[in-house]
């Protein structure tokens, strides 16, 4: 499509996105935007696993967003949050869930909460979810949401990710959803063998690569490149 056209369409689509409550938007009044956003954004770039389209079909992503953001809850975007941080594009959610390989038995782990709305969406289909947030306003907002809306298979802690969540390990898999310069060692030893993490690496954001870490039954770890992306970094705090 010319370019003209293109940003015209696109023009038109953020134009005549659903109203809140608007007829026949469904249910929760954004029901046929997100339906729209995940096959739209979603499927047609190629996430074909079922269990994450009716996830993402399921999960209320306006309920995890400000007021002043509900308009564009399902535009393909990322969204600002508060703290400065922000709530991933949909189609980067799911690419990284689909990634992930979850399973209904499988417990994750996942540094860099947010919004919570990427910790809903695992919960949708796996048993448990960990999600640690250094911020804890962001921490403490997102353990609200995802209690409201049911999510008790969610548990939410303030703290640096960086060194993970002993206690509750190994995890079958654990997803970064904030950039590190490296794979943090900690992390890499609270993998169970057969797990999976899925993590942007890089020191800056024009060079971020999202990358796979599998570890087999033995114990060794090998590691794909994805694809370019763009996160917040994962940032220290002193012990
Ligand atoms: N997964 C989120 C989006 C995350 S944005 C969602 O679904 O909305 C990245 C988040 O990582 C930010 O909230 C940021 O505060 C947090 N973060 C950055 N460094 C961190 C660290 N060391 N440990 C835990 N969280 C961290």
């Amino acid at each position: 499509m010319p370019r003209g056209l293109l940003s015209r369409a696109i023009m038109f689509s953020l134009l005549c996105a659903p109203e809140p409550g608007a007829a026949g938007a469904g249910p929760d009044g954004y029901a046929s935007a997100r339906a729209q956003m995940v096959s739209r954004q979603i499927a047609e770039r190629g996430v074909s696993d079922e269990r994450v389209l009716a996830a993402m079909r399921k999960v209320p992503r306006h309920e995890f967003v400000p007021d002043s953001e509900k308009r564009s809850a399902y535009h393909d975007t990322p969204l600002p949050i508060g703290e400065g941080q922000t709530i991933s594009q949909p189609y980067i959610v799911a690419l990284m869930t689909e990634l992930a390989r979850p399973a209904t038995n499988h417990r994750v782990l996942e540094v860099g909460t947010g919004s919570g709305y990427q910790a809903a969406v695992l919960a949708e289909i796996v048993e448990h979810v960990y999600s640690i947030e250094i911020e804890s306003t962001l921490a403490q907002r997102a353990s609200e949401v995802l209690q409201k809306l049911g999510y008790n298979n969610v548990t939410v802690r303030a703290g640096d990710g960086y060194a993970g969540w002993p206690e509750y390990a190994p995890f079958d898999v654990i997803i970064i959803t904030a950039a590190p310069d490296h794979i943090p060692q900690p992390l890499i030893e609270q993998l169970k063998p057969g797990g999976r993490m899925v993590v942007p690496v890089g020191p800056i954001a024009a060079t971020q690569q999202l990358r796979v870490l599998e570890k087999n039954a033995a114990g060794k770890v090998t590691s794909t490149v994805v694809a370019p992306v763009r996160f917040v970094p994962l940032r220290r705090r002193p012990d």
